[in-house]
């Protein structure tokens, strides 16, 4: 047997919304049963919004140090990183993770390729919980601090008195609702996406220059940004958490509204150290207008003493995003790959959508008959309110079911295209693109960077180093790029199960 430890969380928001803990710990503990995994020890995190950092994921961290030969199981990416210095903490840690619910085991001797899916997947979980830091409460009124909302409310909602203080006005959040999904699909701009919008017949109307913002506010996910930060709200959100970050990460791939704006003209400013001391490699204007980079030499007189110009930096970057540019061949097969794999789950999901369809369908004709009947006279009046009673919370039912429909893999596979196409464009991108997206699509795919001897010596994020030329780790070489069979298979098996039938 092999020790695992089980690593479980979940937020207050969550466990309101009847996402428990015990769900996850459940599919955690029969998996290591069924695996023949020697659970050491639980980690429980219950994060609330008073509570801040993830004392049991530090815990963690600290017990793994010590034995490197234990597995984390834990449920799904989102549950174990929140944001991407997570990710490359336990990377480091070199040990196997087991993400039950996605079928992925990740460890040093991963297949490059799930390495990759992996990578997206941290992808999109980044910015998962930033709303949670302590940082995030100063300065807090009192309003806030209890989920209300003290200013106008956004499209899509009204101002109510009461602790919720905001409600979805029903033809402003089908707008929304509907713009969210429609982005989260990732086939379309926001520009064609208002576009499909206006042709659609739709009772409220948005202006187009409102709509990016629209797409960024967390407000619609049941958050609320107040001054650059983001707290929970009482409001009843009209996007689930899921739909809401992938069209971020759409958003943000698509270069669109970056989150960070670039404050300076250094472009390279706190990117790179000093591969002789370690220390921080600072830019420096002179003449007013020549940028140099140097090492800042906070340890005493370091070796590395050259001044080097902006543009030489640059030079390296651009050759540096050249090694991720697969040639035609490569990228068609692994376009092609990818494709395959979201057809199949959107065959899935296509699957049990009818089912739900055919079943509300089945409900409402039931509905019908017996409000005929009744007006017929042919049943009671008690009887009839019954029965409409009866059938419409079991339509609710399936309408909630319907909406809850796990789409994040069809998201993931549209994600992982653009992710491909993206490496393909980076180094003509950051060639042309503004000093916001050169420092983008740094932040996005570097490391971490080192200067030695005036050459900069760069390592990359997954999952863009996967697909790097001249790495031993790339899956661009001689390995095969197809998910492992256990892969789909334990996919399968989360599906949703058949529900029982209506009638
Ligand atoms: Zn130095």
């Amino acid at each position: 047997m092999t020790d695992a430890v089980i690593y479980a969380r979940v937020s207050s928001k969550e466990q309101s919304e009847g996402y428990s803990i015990d769900a996850q710990l459940r599919l955690l503990r029969d998996y290591a049963d069924e695996n023949e995994f020697d659970v050491v020890q639980e980690f429980l995190e219950v994060e609330t919004a008073r509570k801040t950092g993830r004392v049991l994921f530090q815990e963690m961290l600290g017990f793994l140090k010590d034995s490197p030969e234990c597995a984390v199981l834990v449920e799904k990416t989102d549950r174990l990183y929140r944001n991407i210095k997570d990710w490359v903490t336990v990377d480091e840690l070199e040990i196997d993770i087991h993400f039950v619910k996605e079928g992925m085991i990740i460890g040093p001797a991963a297949k490059s390729s799930d390495k990759f899916f992996h990578g997206i997947r941290v992808l999109m979980a980044k910015n998962y919980c930033e709303n949670l830091s302590e940082e995030a409460r100063k300065g807090l009124t009192e309003k806030i601090r209890q989920g209300g909302w003290c200013h106008k409310a956004p499209f899509g909602y009204r101002n109510v008195k009461g602790p919720e203080s905001a409600e979805p006005v029903p033809e402003e959040a089908e707008v929304m609702q509907w713009m969210y999904e429609r982005m989260a699909r990732g086939d379309v701009s926001v520009k064609e996406m208002y576009r499909q919008y206006k042709e659609g017949g739709f009772s409220a109307y948005i202006p187009l220059s409102k709509v990016y913002l629209k797409l960024r506010d967390p407000f619609y996910k049941g958050m609320m940004k107040w001054k650059g930060d983001i707290y929970q709200g009482n409001h009843l959100p009209i996007v689930d958490d899921e739909t809401w970050e992938t069209v971020q990460a759409i958003l943000d791939i698509n270069g669109r509204q970056p989150k960070r704006q670039v404050t300076d003209d250094f472009l390279y400013r706190g990117l790179i150290t000093c591969g002789h001391c370690g220390c921080s490699i600072v830019p420096e204007k002179k003449k007013g207008r020549y940028i140099y980079y140097h090492c800042s030499e906070k340890r005493g007189s370091c070796k590395e003493n050259g001044w080097l110009r902006e543009e030489v930096l640059t030079e390296q970057f651009i050759n540096y995003l050249r090694t991720f540019v697969l040639d035609d061949v490569t990228h068609a097969r692994l376009v092609d790959t990818i494709r395959q794999q979201h057809q199949l789950l959107a065959g899935e999901v296509d699957e049990s959508v009818t089912s739900l369809n055919q079943r509300s369908s089945k409900i409402r004709n039931k509905r019908n008959k017996i409000y005929q009947d009744k007006l017929d006279g042919n049943i009671k009046d008690y009887y009839w309110r019954e029965q409409h009673a009866r059938l419409s919370a079991e339509l609710r039912g399936i309408n909630s079911q319907l909406r809850k429909i796990d789409n994040t893999d069809l998201q993931f596979y549209i994600l992982a295209e653009q992710i491909l196409d993206l490496c393909k464009q980076a180094p003509e991108l950051f060639e042309r693109g503004n000093s916001e997206m050169k420092n983008q699509l740094l932040k996005l795919v570097v490391r971490t960077s080192t200067l030695s001897s005036g050459t900069l010596i760069n390592s990359g994020l997954e999952p863009f180093s996967l697909l790097q030329k001249g790495s031993k780790k790339t899956m661009v070489g001689e390995e095969r790029f197809e998910l492992s069979a256990s892969c789909s298979q334990s996919r399968r098996a989360n599906r949703t199960a058949p529900l029982p039938d209506a009638s």
